[in-house]
């Protein structure tokens, strides 16, 4: 199942008792669906249980029966058979070519009218590669009057055409909740915000590290170009002229090259900025053979 069939499923399952609702809620089906006219209503969809849906709030909320049928392909379709009930139908949803006017009614209506939408030509793809929430407009006009609707209620909703297709969506992820969280889709917000703190848990540990590795790596050079340059001053017989504190430096590091600098200064109960002035001085001393 994608994450698209699981809103889907989620939005399905609220059935509203405000008749107001139930116009708003099929409204959004209809005006987003392939062909709303008086010739031919016909909506279809992947999803057997977003047809029956249709046909539920069509019946409910303006007493029409509308058919379900599936085709050979297996897809479902959703049409109303009658020319009188295609013309009731579509003299209540539209002027002209728009949205009729008085279709929201009221504040509740606007997610009846949302969850209509995104059950008609909405899309939500997998969380976990991207955060990305879309509706797939039939015409320019009607993403649009979707863009212009939308940018009201969630900020910044995006419009883009493709090979003739329109898209209004929304790209980040904080978008993404607030509408599924809007037509009612709890679950699924739910689902994205997990996914997202998970996420975010994952790239801090890499960040950490990372951090970490580059410490690590960092300890192990300076430890191998102490040993080196002290290597180098006992070759060329200069262990003895130095003072003591750095003769024993000197000493204590040959004889634990792979600690690091804590683990030095634990052993030799030096302090670590005494400890660390002294390799550094051996450095330069082997540096001037
Ligand atoms: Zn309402």
């Amino acid at each position: 199942m994608s994450f698209s069939s699981d809103v889907k499923s989620e939005l399905c399952q609220i059935k509203s008792h405000k008749s107001c609702c139930l116009v708003s809620e099929c409204a959004g089906m209809l005006l987003f669906s392939r062909s709303l006219t008086d010739e031919k209503i016909s909506f279809c969809t992947d999803f057997d249980f977003v047809a029956e849906h249709l046909c539920y709030l069509i019946k409910k909320r303006l007493k029409i029966t509308a058919e379900h049928i599936i085709t050979d392909g297996g897809v479902n379709k959703v049409e109303v058979m009658s020319k009188r009930d295609r013309e009731t139908i579509v003299a209540r949803m539209k002027n002209g070519d728009k949205p009729a006017d008085g279709l929201i009614q009221n504040e509740c209506c606007l997610a009846a009218f949302l969850r209509g939408v995104f059950l008609s030509c909405g899309n939500l793809t997998d969380p976990n590669k991207e955060y990305r929430l879309e509706f797939i407009c039939p015409s320019r006009l009607m993403a649009q009057y979707l863009y212009g609707f939308l940018s009201g209620i969630i900020e910044n909703p995006k419009m883009a055409e493709r090979d003739g297709v329109y898209y209004v969506y929304y790209k980040h992820s904080e978008a993404v909740e607030d509408m599924l969280t809007l037509v009612g889709a709890a679950n699924a917000a739910l689902e994205v915000m997990e996914i997202k703190v998970e996420k975010d848990m994952r790239n801090k540990l890499n960040r950490v590290n990372n951090f970490e590795n580059a410490n690590l790596a960092k300890t192990v050079n300076a430890a191998v170009d102490q040993t080196e340059a002290i290597k180098k001053i006992i070759a060329a017989g200069k262990l003895d002229s130095l003072s003591e504190a750095l003769r024993e430096t000197a000493i204590l590091r040959k004889e634990n090259p792979d600690s690091s600098l804590s683990q030095l200064c634990k052993i030799s109960g030096c302090s670590r900025s005494g400890l660390n002035h002294r390799l550094k001085r051996l450095i330069e001393i082997a540096n001037e053979l």
